[in-house]
């Protein structure tokens, strides 16, 4: 059973019935995010209990937005491998690293956390269909699950994604239209077409319910390490998943599954598109948008977050912090993690890859920490990228 009780705006902290489908908040058109009644779930659900449930997101039912059962989703999302990356860790210096390897999901990548969670949700409120603009990995996740609930999907992407990421949003029955420029004018382009159609808009934290697909890696960390690592490592674009994370922590230390320690995150950008890099290191609260984004990493390609004030409050709160990397350093962490782990991955990995390098050459990471670097995408859909 579900124990949402309502949403509330991260900015101006009203509250709203969650019992209907909105996007921004009505009055600050600010992210909403979903609230649980956390004091009933402390009393219900132990860490112990979580053996023999389900092994995808769902076995985190009553923290998550479904209330009926016959409404979630699975291509069985979530409780992906913690790999220990001890060839890797030995190379860098590090004696406890981690890889979550995210790209075991359906669609191969953590997008489909997010999917799953509100085309199910969005389901159980009544939606018709669905809209959205991606930069390739939210698009494929979409159409799944569109697919898996009878929904029909329109996805806008800009016009230079990989021919892969196009071929798999139509294999899957969506409707795919290209847009010249970057995410966010595809996200226009898919604005108009909500307005228009009655669709659901589910652009990155312009619903409240993709986030709570995405906490479930906090989750799944702590049941993983049995408690919390000492930092996390996150290729970090419309900012879901840091999001999402540091959300999750807050509810496992009110349902009393970890104290008041913390991840510290960090967010990793590429030196081409990196907004929230530069702001967390001018002290701002927003994230000015950057000019003529650049990157081989197309989900890092995300010149302005509309959630930008949460992620830079998850860095700074958790003592965390944010690099930015240069192509030639992405592309060369790339080989490296799939020679020494045999894992073939993303350009977005390979850039918190090289963040991660960084800080442990400048110390900021020390030898013995608990260190966790998530693998956000598999890199079968980026093949033909130079
Ligand atoms: C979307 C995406 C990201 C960025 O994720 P956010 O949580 O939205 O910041 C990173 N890596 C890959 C492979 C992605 O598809």
């Amino acid at each position: 059973m579900s124990f949402l009780s309502h949403l509330e705006c991260s900015r101006c902290a009203r509250q709203f019935d969650a019992g209907q489908w909105l996007n921004l908040c009505p009055h600050c058109d600010s992210p909403l995010l979903a609230r649980y009644d956390l004091e009933a779930v402390r009393r219900i659900l132990q860490r112990e209990d979580m053996a023999g449930r389900p092994t995808n997101l769902w076995r985190y039912a009553e923290l998550l937005p479904v209330r009926d059962p016959a409404c979630r989703l699975t291509l069985g999302e979530g409780w992906t491998p913690l790999l220990p990356a001890t060839r890797l860790g030995a190379a860098l210096g590090l004696s406890h690293l981690y890889i979550k390897e995210e790209g075991l999901n359906p669609t191969t990548s953590f997008k489909a956390r997010g999917m799953a969670v509100a085309v199910s949700r969005a389901c159980e409120l009544g939606a018709a269909g669905f809209v959205l603009p991606s930069a390739g990995n939210a698009g494929g996740a979409l159409a799944a699950y569109a697919a898996r609930a009878g929904r029909p999907a329109h996805i806008y992407l800009p016009a230079e994604t990989p021919v892969p990421f196009v071929r798999e949003c139509e294999g899957l029955g969506a409707t795919v239209t290209t847009v010249r420029g970057h995410i966010g004018d595809a996200g226009r382009s898919a604005r108009q077409e909500a307005e228009r159609s009655g669709s659901f808009d589910l652009s990155t934290l312009r619903e409240p319910y993709r986030v709570e697909g995405k906490k479930t890696m906090a989750f799944e960390l702590v049941e993983q390490l049995n408690g919390v690592p000492d930092v996390i490592v996150y290729p970090t674009g419309g900012g879901t998943g840091i999001i999402g994370m540091w959300k999750g922590f807050a509810e496992l230390e009110a349902v009393g599954w970890i104290g008041p320690e913390r991840p510290r995150m960090v967010t990793v950008q590429a030196e081409g598109c990196a907004p929230i890099v530069r702001a967390f290191c001018e002290g701002s609260e927003r994230a000015r948008p950057w000019e003529n984004p650049e990157t081989v990493a197309l989900g890092l390609r995300v010149p302005s977050a509309i959630g930008d004030f949460l992620i830079l409050r998850a860095l700074r709160e958790s003592e965390g912090t944010a690099v930015a990397v240069g192509e030639p350093a992405i592309r060369a962490a790339w080989g490296r993690l799939g020679s020494t782990e045999g894992i073939l991955t993303c350009p977005e990995t390979a850039a918190a890859l090289a963040g991660l390098e960084d800080l442990v050459r400048d110390g900021w990471i020390r030898p013995e920490e608990r260190v966790v670097l998530f693998d956000t995408a598999s890199g079968y859909k980026y093949m033909d990228i130079r």
